[in-house]
C-alpha cells in the first residue's frame, strides 16, 4: 500500500522529528512524488523544504495545519497550496503562536504544581521551531522517566481533566478557512474521525466547513482506520467535498505511521488534486501498461 501523494506531514518547524530537508529526502526515498509539509500553525519549514524538493525532484505543496476551536472541540484544518507570504495568513498564524507561547508556560506551571519542575525548559530545549507544543512536553516527560511513552504522557498529564491540561481557544473555523483562502489555498478538514464526534455533530461541522468555503476532507489518514475511511468517503461524496489523503507523519516515534504508506482513496471519491497542474503531469508520465 503506497501512494504517490502524501498531503499531511510535520517537520521540526512544529512537532515533527525530521528537519524539512530530511523529511523531503525521506519522502523521495519512499517513492513519493508529491508531499505537502503541513506544520502546526507555522510556515517556517516551507522555504527549506522547497529547496530540498527541487534537489530531490519531488513536488512540494506548501501547507499548514491550523488549530481551530469549533463548538468547544479542537479541530485541525489543513491549508494546501497556500502562499506562505500572504499577510492575512501570517497575521492569523502569529495570533495562534502568541497563544501557544503563553500556553507552554502555563503547562509548565501546572506540571510544576503537581511535582514535575522544569518541564517548560525541558520541552523548550526539545523544540527547534517556532512553537513548544504538547508533543515536546510529552517527549521531555518520557526522557525524564515520568512515563513509558508519549501516548501515556498525553493520557495521564496532557488531556482534559489531567494536571497539565490547559484549555485552548484556537482560531475560529471561519477564520482558519478565510486565512487559507486569502492565501490562495484550499482548506481541508484534517483526520475527521479523530475528533470522536457523533454522526450528527460531524455532519454539522461539515455543513459549517462547506458554508465557510472548505473544499475537502482527509478521507485517508495515517490516524484513521480503513473502515473510517470508507465512512468518510461516503460523506464526502454525499456532500460534494473533495477527498484528500495524508499520513500525518511526525517522525519515527509514531512508528506505525510512515510517509506515503497509505491505502488509495476509496473509489467514487473526487481527489482534491484532480484539477491541480501536477495531476496532469503525473498522469502524462504514468506507465500505460
Ligand atoms: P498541540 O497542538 O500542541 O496541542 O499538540 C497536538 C499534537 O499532539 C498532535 O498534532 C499530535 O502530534 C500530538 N498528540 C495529540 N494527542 C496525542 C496522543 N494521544 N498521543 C500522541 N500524540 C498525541
Ligand atoms: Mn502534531
Ligand atoms: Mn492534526
Ligand atoms: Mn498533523
Amino acid at each position: 500500500m503506497s501512494s504517490k501523494f502524501d498531503l499531511h506531514s510535520h517537520s521540526t518547524a512544529s512537532d515533527g522529528l525530521c528537519t524539512p530537508e530530511t523529511l523531503v529526502a525521506r519522502a523521495a526515498a519512499a517513492g513519493l512524488q508529491v508531499l505537502a509539509l503541513t506544520d502546526h500553525d507555522t510556515i517556517d519549514g516551507l522555504a527549506s523544504a522547497q529547496v530540498a524538493a527541487a534537489r530531490e525532484g519531488l513536488i512540494l505543496i506548501p501547507g499548514v495545519e491550523i488549530s481551530v476551536t469549533w463548538q468547544g472541540a479542537t479541530i485541525h484544518v489543513v491549508g494546501l497550496n497556500i502562499d506562505p507570504q500572504n499577510p492575512e495568513l501570517l497575521a492569523g498564524l502569529e495570533s495562534i503562536l502568541a497563544f501557544r507561547r503563553w500556553r507552554a508556560l502555563e503547562i509548565g506551571r501546572r506540571l510544576a504544581a503537581c511535582g514535575i519542575p522544569g518541564a517548560f525548559e525541558g520541552a523548550r530545549a526539545l523544540a527547534t521551531g517556532a512553537l513548544v507544543g504538547r508533543t515536546h512536553f510529552a517527549r521531555f516527560l518520557v526522557a525524564a522517566g515520568q512515563a513509558a511513552d508519549v501516548a501515556s504522557v498525553f493520557k495521564h498529564y496532557l488531556v482534559k481533566g489531567k494536571p497539565g491540561h490547559v484549555h485552548g481557544e484556537w482560531a475560529k473555523l471561519e477564520q482558519a478557512v478565510a486565512w487559507i483562502r486569502a492565501a490562495g489555498g484550499e482548506a481541508v478538514l484534517a483526520h475527521p474521525a479523530r475528533y470522536k464526534l457523533t454522526h450528527t455533530k460531524l455532519r454539522l461541522l461539515l455543513r459549517h466547513f462547506i458554508d465557510f468555503g472548505g473544499r475537502g476532507i482527509e478521507v485517508v489518514s495515517g490516524s484513521q482506520s480503513q473502515e473510517e475511511g470508507y465512512r468518510l468517503a461516503g460523506l464526502a461524496i454525499k456532500l460534494g467535498l473533495c477527498a484528500s489523503l495524508g499520513s500525518d507523519y511526525h517522525g519515527e516515534d509514531f512508528s506505525r505511521i510512515e510517509l506515503g504508506r497509505l491505502p488509495p482513496l476509496p473509489s467514487g471519491c473526487r481527489p482534491l488534486w484532480s484539477d491541480w497542474p501536477v495531476a496532469q503531469t503525473l498522469s502524462a508520465s504514468a506507465p500505460t501498461d
